[in-house]
Protein backbone atom coordinates (compact mmCIF):
# COMPACT_ATOMS: atom_id res chain seq x y z
CA UNK A 1 0.00 0.00 0.00
CA UNK A 2 2.55 2.60 1.04
CA UNK A 3 4.67 1.78 -1.60
CA UNK A 4 1.89 2.31 -4.18
CA UNK A 5 0.97 5.43 -2.95
CA UNK A 6 4.25 6.92 -2.80
CA UNK A 7 4.63 6.00 -6.49
CA UNK A 8 1.34 7.60 -7.57
CA UNK A 9 2.73 10.69 -5.64
CA UNK A 10 5.98 10.43 -7.60
CA UNK A 11 3.83 10.14 -10.49
CA UNK A 12 1.85 12.89 -10.35
CA UNK A 13 4.51 15.00 -9.18
CA UNK A 14 6.11 13.81 -12.28
CA UNK A 15 3.19 15.14 -14.60
CA UNK A 16 3.13 18.34 -13.07
CA UNK A 17 6.70 18.32 -13.53
CA UNK A 18 6.19 17.91 -17.33
CA UNK A 19 3.41 20.04 -17.80
CA UNK A 20 5.73 22.72 -16.10
CA UNK A 21 8.66 22.10 -18.55
CA UNK A 22 6.33 22.45 -21.68
CA UNK A 23 5.20 26.06 -19.88
CA UNK A 24 8.49 27.06 -19.46
CA UNK A 25 9.94 25.73 -22.78
CA UNK A 26 6.79 27.76 -24.30
CA UNK A 27 7.43 30.82 -22.45
CA UNK A 28 11.30 30.66 -23.38
CA UNK A 29 10.33 30.20 -27.02
CA UNK A 30 7.75 32.95 -26.73
CA UNK A 31 10.58 34.97 -25.51
CA UNK A 32 13.03 34.03 -28.53
CA UNK A 33 10.13 34.92 -31.03
CA UNK A 34 9.88 38.38 -29.69
CA UNK A 35 13.29 39.66 -29.69
CA UNK A 36 13.26 42.24 -32.22
CA UNK A 37 16.42 43.80 -32.11
CA UNK A 38 17.46 46.74 -30.89
CA UNK A 39 15.11 49.53 -32.28
CA UNK A 40 12.27 47.20 -30.26
CA UNK A 41 14.19 47.66 -26.93
CA UNK A 42 13.83 51.05 -27.19
CA UNK A 43 9.98 50.98 -27.37
CA UNK A 44 9.09 47.86 -25.47
CA UNK A 45 12.22 48.23 -22.71
CA UNK A 46 10.21 45.09 -20.28
CA UNK A 47 9.87 42.77 -23.07
CA UNK A 48 12.99 43.37 -25.34
CA UNK A 49 15.43 43.14 -22.33
CA UNK A 50 14.07 40.35 -21.30
CA UNK A 51 14.17 38.56 -24.73
CA UNK A 52 17.84 39.46 -24.58
CA UNK A 53 18.08 37.85 -21.17
CA UNK A 54 16.26 34.75 -22.42
CA UNK A 55 18.69 34.32 -25.14
CA UNK A 56 21.37 35.00 -22.83
CA UNK A 57 20.68 32.40 -19.59
CA UNK A 58 19.40 30.38 -22.45
CA UNK A 59 22.86 30.01 -23.83
CA UNK A 60 24.51 30.33 -20.62
CA UNK A 61 26.19 33.35 -21.38
CA UNK A 62 26.49 34.93 -17.72
CA UNK A 63 28.99 37.77 -19.18
CA UNK A 64 25.80 38.80 -21.59
CA UNK A 65 24.13 39.64 -18.58
CA UNK A 66 26.77 41.44 -16.80
CA UNK A 67 27.51 43.50 -19.61
CA UNK A 68 23.48 44.50 -20.32
CA UNK A 69 23.41 45.48 -16.32
CA UNK A 70 26.82 47.16 -16.44
CA UNK A 71 26.43 48.93 -19.85
CA UNK A 72 22.72 49.88 -19.44
CA UNK A 73 22.83 53.79 -19.09
CA UNK A 74 24.81 54.25 -21.93
CA UNK A 75 22.64 52.02 -23.89
CA UNK A 76 19.21 53.87 -22.59
CA UNK A 77 17.84 56.96 -22.91
CA UNK A 78 18.50 58.48 -19.17
CA UNK A 79 15.46 58.76 -18.08
CA UNK A 80 14.77 55.35 -18.79
CA UNK A 81 17.76 53.63 -17.76
CA UNK A 82 17.04 53.29 -14.43
CA UNK A 83 13.83 51.18 -15.24
CA UNK A 84 15.64 49.51 -17.69
CA UNK A 85 18.17 48.47 -15.27
CA UNK A 86 15.06 47.38 -12.78
CA UNK A 87 13.40 45.74 -15.15
CA UNK A 88 16.62 43.80 -16.57
CA UNK A 89 17.27 42.36 -12.97
CA UNK A 90 13.58 40.84 -12.30
CA UNK A 91 14.23 39.69 -15.58
CA UNK A 92 17.20 38.44 -14.58
CA UNK A 93 16.04 36.54 -11.61
CA UNK A 94 12.96 35.08 -13.06
CA UNK A 95 14.98 33.70 -15.62
CA UNK A 96 17.63 31.97 -13.62
CA UNK A 97 14.48 30.40 -11.62
CA UNK A 98 12.92 29.13 -14.92
CA UNK A 99 16.18 27.54 -16.29
CA UNK A 100 16.98 25.82 -13.34
CA UNK A 101 13.70 24.53 -12.91
CA UNK A 102 13.35 23.38 -16.01
CA UNK A 103 16.79 21.96 -15.97
CA UNK A 104 15.97 20.03 -12.74
CA UNK A 105 12.73 18.35 -14.47
CA UNK A 106 15.21 17.10 -17.28
CA UNK A 107 17.34 16.17 -15.11
CA UNK A 108 14.46 14.30 -13.17
CA UNK A 109 12.66 12.53 -16.47
CA UNK A 110 15.90 11.62 -17.97
CA UNK A 111 16.52 9.29 -14.28
CA UNK A 112 13.12 8.21 -14.78
CA UNK A 113 13.36 6.81 -18.74
CA UNK A 114 16.83 5.29 -17.55
CA UNK A 115 14.97 3.12 -14.42
CA UNK A 116 12.10 2.74 -16.82
CA UNK A 117 14.44 1.10 -19.49
CA UNK A 118 16.15 -0.90 -16.99
CA UNK A 119 13.03 -2.24 -14.96
CA UNK A 120 11.96 -3.36 -19.06
CA UNK A 121 14.76 -5.23 -19.54
CA UNK A 122 14.72 -6.86 -15.97
CA UNK A 123 10.87 -7.45 -16.60
CA UNK A 124 12.04 -9.27 -19.67
CA UNK A 125 14.58 -11.14 -18.57
CA UNK A 126 11.98 -12.37 -15.76
CA UNK A 127 9.55 -13.47 -18.56
CA UNK A 128 12.11 -15.28 -20.58
CA UNK A 129 12.95 -17.69 -17.94
CA UNK A 130 9.51 -18.55 -17.02
CA UNK A 131 7.93 -18.48 -20.53
CA UNK A 132 9.04 -22.23 -21.85
CA UNK A 133 11.73 -21.78 -24.70
CA UNK A 134 10.33 -21.56 -28.49
CA UNK A 135 11.32 -24.79 -30.51
CA UNK A 136 13.71 -24.87 -32.44
CA UNK A 137 13.14 -23.48 -36.23
CA UNK A 138 11.99 -25.98 -38.86
CA UNK A 139 14.10 -26.92 -41.91
CA UNK A 140 12.61 -24.60 -44.11
CA UNK A 141 13.06 -21.45 -46.84
CA UNK A 142 11.41 -18.58 -45.99
CA UNK A 143 10.70 -16.13 -49.17
CA UNK A 144 10.41 -12.25 -49.08
CA UNK A 145 9.43 -10.39 -51.87
CA UNK A 146 10.65 -6.63 -51.44
CA UNK A 147 8.09 -3.60 -51.49
CA UNK A 148 9.31 -1.35 -54.19
CA UNK A 149 7.49 1.59 -52.64
CA UNK A 150 5.24 2.68 -50.53
CA UNK A 151 1.55 3.26 -52.11
CA UNK A 152 0.25 6.87 -50.02
CA UNK A 153 -2.71 4.86 -50.05
CA UNK A 154 -0.72 2.17 -48.01
CA UNK A 155 0.74 5.09 -45.82
CA UNK A 156 -2.40 6.88 -45.14
CA UNK A 157 -3.62 3.53 -43.91
CA UNK A 158 -0.44 2.38 -41.12
CA UNK A 159 0.24 5.91 -40.43
CA UNK A 160 -3.24 7.31 -39.83
CA UNK A 161 -2.82 10.77 -40.13
CA UNK A 162 -4.89 13.56 -39.99
CA UNK A 163 -5.31 16.51 -42.84
CA UNK A 164 -5.48 19.59 -41.66
CA UNK A 165 -7.49 21.50 -44.09
CA UNK A 166 -8.87 24.05 -41.87
CA UNK A 167 -5.34 25.07 -40.63
CA UNK A 168 -6.35 24.62 -36.94
CA UNK A 169 -3.95 21.89 -36.09
CA UNK A 170 -1.10 24.18 -37.35
CA UNK A 171 -2.48 27.24 -35.67
CA UNK A 172 -2.75 25.08 -32.28
CA UNK A 173 0.62 23.77 -32.34
CA UNK A 174 1.79 27.16 -33.47
CA UNK A 175 4.23 25.89 -36.11
CA UNK A 176 4.31 27.19 -40.21
CA UNK A 177 7.06 25.64 -41.54
CA UNK A 178 7.65 22.16 -42.34
CA UNK A 179 9.97 20.76 -40.07
CA UNK A 180 12.32 19.15 -42.23
CA UNK A 181 12.38 20.77 -45.34
CA UNK A 182 11.78 24.24 -44.16
CA UNK A 183 9.33 24.81 -46.72
CA UNK A 184 5.73 26.66 -45.75
CA UNK A 185 2.96 23.99 -45.00
CA UNK A 186 0.47 23.74 -47.26
CA UNK A 187 2.64 25.42 -49.90
CA UNK A 188 1.69 25.03 -53.34
CA UNK A 189 -1.47 23.51 -52.23
CA UNK A 190 0.07 20.77 -50.76
CA UNK A 191 -2.58 18.75 -48.24
CA UNK A 192 -1.17 19.61 -44.57
CA UNK A 193 -0.77 16.28 -41.96
CA UNK A 194 -0.49 15.60 -38.46
CA UNK A 195 0.90 12.03 -37.48
CA UNK A 196 -0.24 10.51 -34.76
CA UNK A 197 2.92 10.92 -32.29
CA UNK A 198 2.45 14.60 -32.61
CA UNK A 199 2.53 16.29 -28.98
CA UNK A 200 3.82 19.39 -27.09
CA UNK A 201 7.04 18.61 -27.36
CA UNK A 202 7.46 17.61 -30.85
CA UNK A 203 5.53 18.89 -33.62
CA UNK A 204 5.15 16.19 -36.52
CA UNK A 205 2.80 18.27 -38.52
CA UNK A 206 3.99 17.78 -42.68
CA UNK A 207 3.55 18.92 -45.91
CA UNK A 208 2.57 15.22 -47.28
CA UNK A 209 5.40 15.37 -49.51
CA UNK A 210 7.57 14.63 -47.09
CA UNK A 211 5.54 12.25 -45.24
CA UNK A 212 6.19 9.83 -48.37
CA UNK A 213 9.39 10.35 -48.97
CA UNK A 214 10.86 10.28 -45.13
CA UNK A 215 8.95 6.83 -44.96
CA UNK A 216 10.63 5.44 -48.12
CA UNK A 217 13.76 4.39 -45.74
CA UNK A 218 12.58 4.46 -42.63
CA UNK A 219 9.58 3.58 -40.32
CA UNK A 220 10.51 6.31 -38.04
CA UNK A 221 8.49 9.71 -37.73
CA UNK A 222 11.54 12.16 -39.46
CA UNK A 223 10.77 13.93 -36.71
CA UNK A 224 10.07 12.26 -33.37
CA UNK A 225 11.94 8.78 -34.14
CA UNK A 226 8.46 7.10 -33.08
CA UNK A 227 8.53 3.98 -34.90
CA UNK A 228 5.79 2.42 -36.91
CA UNK A 229 4.89 -0.85 -38.22
CA UNK A 230 6.11 -0.57 -42.10
CA UNK A 231 7.94 -2.97 -43.51
CA UNK A 232 11.74 -2.49 -44.09
CA UNK A 233 13.51 -2.12 -47.42
CA UNK A 234 15.12 -5.79 -47.58
CA UNK A 235 15.48 -6.57 -51.14
CA UNK A 236 13.94 -9.83 -52.08
CA UNK A 237 15.83 -13.02 -51.01
CA UNK A 238 15.33 -16.19 -49.38
CA UNK A 239 16.08 -17.41 -45.79
CA UNK A 240 17.10 -20.71 -45.58
CA UNK A 241 17.26 -23.04 -42.00
CA UNK A 242 18.77 -26.25 -41.89
CA UNK A 243 21.63 -27.80 -39.22
CA UNK A 244 24.80 -29.09 -38.58
CA UNK A 245 25.11 -31.67 -36.15
CA UNK A 246 28.69 -32.47 -36.64
CA UNK A 247 29.84 -28.41 -35.47
CA UNK A 248 29.09 -26.85 -31.92
CA UNK A 249 29.02 -22.85 -31.55
CA UNK A 250 32.57 -22.01 -29.39
CA UNK A 251 30.40 -21.80 -26.00
CA UNK A 252 27.73 -23.95 -26.82
CA UNK A 253 29.23 -27.34 -26.78
CA UNK A 254 27.59 -30.18 -26.85
CA UNK A 255 24.34 -28.74 -29.16
CA UNK A 256 24.53 -28.69 -33.38
CA UNK A 257 24.54 -25.75 -34.79
CA UNK A 258 21.92 -23.77 -36.87
CA UNK A 259 22.90 -22.63 -40.41
CA UNK A 260 20.84 -19.72 -41.71
CA UNK A 261 21.98 -18.99 -45.47
CA UNK A 262 20.34 -15.88 -46.78
CA UNK A 263 20.64 -15.53 -50.49
CA UNK A 264 19.68 -12.50 -52.59
CA UNK A 265 19.54 -12.43 -56.59
CA UNK A 266 20.52 -9.49 -58.39
CA UNK A 267 18.25 -6.60 -58.98
CA UNK A 268 17.58 -3.04 -59.95
CA UNK A 269 17.30 -0.56 -56.83
CA UNK A 270 13.71 0.41 -56.00
CA UNK A 271 12.23 3.48 -54.86
CA UNK A 272 13.25 2.52 -51.31
CA UNK A 273 16.52 1.99 -51.67
CA UNK A 274 19.98 3.76 -51.88
CA UNK A 275 20.07 5.01 -55.39
CA UNK A 276 16.28 4.14 -57.43
CA UNK A 277 16.86 2.61 -61.11
CA UNK A 278 20.38 1.65 -60.23
CA UNK A 279 21.47 -2.79 -60.20
CA UNK A 280 22.85 -4.43 -57.08
CA UNK A 281 24.83 -7.56 -57.71
CA UNK A 282 23.90 -11.27 -56.04
CA UNK A 283 24.82 -11.66 -52.64
CA UNK A 284 24.92 -14.00 -49.86
CA UNK A 285 25.51 -14.37 -46.20
CA UNK A 286 25.27 -17.42 -43.98
CA UNK A 287 25.29 -17.05 -40.47
CA UNK A 288 24.90 -19.81 -36.98
CA UNK A 289 23.39 -20.07 -34.38
CA UNK A 290 23.62 -23.05 -31.57
CA UNK A 291 21.14 -25.75 -31.54
CA UNK A 292 19.76 -24.66 -28.08
CA UNK A 293 17.83 -22.85 -26.25
CA UNK A 294 19.73 -18.66 -26.85
CA UNK A 295 20.19 -20.22 -30.54
CA UNK A 296 16.31 -21.06 -31.02
CA UNK A 297 14.94 -17.45 -29.14
CA UNK A 298 17.59 -15.86 -31.57
CA UNK A 299 16.00 -17.67 -34.77
CA UNK A 300 12.59 -16.53 -33.66
CA UNK A 301 13.70 -12.88 -33.69
CA UNK A 302 15.54 -13.75 -37.13
CA UNK A 303 12.96 -15.05 -38.79
CA UNK A 304 10.95 -12.14 -37.67
CA UNK A 305 13.04 -9.60 -38.84
CA UNK A 306 13.49 -11.32 -42.28
CA UNK A 307 9.86 -11.26 -43.07
CA UNK A 308 9.20 -8.07 -41.53
CA UNK A 309 11.97 -6.98 -44.21
CA UNK A 310 14.22 -5.24 -41.63
CA UNK A 311 17.42 -7.79 -41.80
CA UNK A 312 19.28 -6.15 -44.92
CA UNK A 313 19.07 -3.35 -47.24
CA UNK A 314 20.73 -2.32 -50.08
CA UNK A 315 23.86 0.30 -49.37
CA UNK A 316 27.39 0.54 -49.64
CA UNK A 317 29.40 -1.81 -48.11
CA UNK A 318 32.49 -0.80 -46.41
CA UNK A 319 34.50 -4.02 -46.63
CA UNK A 320 33.25 -4.71 -50.36
CA UNK A 321 33.47 -1.07 -51.46
CA UNK A 322 30.43 -1.06 -53.35
CA UNK A 323 26.73 -0.76 -53.53
CA UNK A 324 25.24 -4.47 -52.53
CA UNK A 325 23.10 -6.04 -49.56
CA UNK A 326 24.40 -4.92 -46.38
CA UNK A 327 23.02 -5.78 -42.61
CA UNK A 328 21.07 -3.10 -41.87
CA UNK A 329 21.61 -2.31 -37.95
CA UNK A 330 20.55 -5.93 -36.44
CA UNK A 331 24.12 -8.08 -36.11
CA UNK A 332 24.35 -12.11 -36.66
CA UNK A 333 27.63 -14.13 -36.28
CA UNK A 334 28.66 -15.31 -39.17
CA UNK A 335 30.98 -17.90 -37.92
CA UNK A 336 30.56 -20.86 -35.24
CA UNK A 337 33.79 -19.78 -33.95
CA UNK A 338 36.44 -16.98 -33.70
CA UNK A 339 35.03 -14.76 -30.75
CA UNK A 340 33.94 -11.80 -31.06
CA UNK A 341 36.37 -9.74 -32.82
CA UNK A 342 35.73 -12.19 -35.64
CA UNK A 343 31.78 -11.76 -35.96
CA UNK A 344 31.99 -15.52 -34.59
CA UNK A 345 30.97 -17.24 -31.29
CA UNK A 346 31.62 -17.69 -28.53
CA UNK A 347 29.72 -14.57 -27.25
CA UNK A 348 32.12 -12.82 -24.74
CA UNK A 349 30.02 -9.94 -23.43
CA UNK A 350 28.63 -12.40 -20.91
CA UNK A 351 29.58 -15.08 -18.71
CA UNK A 352 26.27 -16.33 -19.36
CA UNK A 353 26.69 -16.20 -22.91
CA UNK A 354 23.34 -14.11 -22.79
CA UNK A 355 25.00 -11.09 -24.43
CA UNK A 356 24.17 -12.10 -28.58
CA UNK A 357 20.51 -12.57 -27.79
CA UNK A 358 19.92 -9.56 -25.39
CA UNK A 359 22.03 -7.40 -27.92
CA UNK A 360 19.65 -8.87 -31.05
CA UNK A 361 16.29 -8.84 -29.22
CA UNK A 362 17.32 -4.60 -28.44
CA UNK A 363 18.28 -4.14 -31.85
CA UNK A 364 15.33 -6.21 -33.53
CA UNK A 365 13.14 -3.88 -31.16
CA UNK A 366 14.74 -1.02 -32.10
CA UNK A 367 13.96 -1.60 -35.73
CA UNK A 368 10.43 -2.34 -34.72
CA UNK A 369 10.51 -5.91 -35.51
CA UNK A 370 7.29 -7.63 -33.94
CA UNK A 371 7.28 -11.26 -33.45
CA UNK A 372 3.32 -11.38 -32.89
CA UNK A 373 3.09 -9.72 -36.59
CA UNK A 374 2.87 -12.33 -39.12
ZN1 LIG B 1 6.52 12.18 -34.66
Amino acid sequence: MEQEGGASTEASTLEAGITDWIDITRFLEQQEREKKGEEHLWKLPHEALRSRAVTAVDFGMQQELIYLLHDFDELCAASRASMCRTLLEEARKVLEELTTKRDNIMMVNSFRLERELLAEKEAEREAREKTPPPKLPAIQTLLFETTPSLSEEALRKILDWTVDTTGDLREKHNVTLDPIMGDELGDENEEVVVLECCNEAFKCIFNKSTVLKAFESDHRCPMCRQPYAIDGPQPSGTMDISYDAHTCCEGHEPFGTIVIHYSFPPGIQTERMLKPGDPYDVDSRTVYLPADETGARCAQWLIAAFKQGKLFKVGLSSTRGRVGVVWNGIHQKTRPNGGEANHGWPDETTKDHSGHLDRLISECKKANVSLTKQ
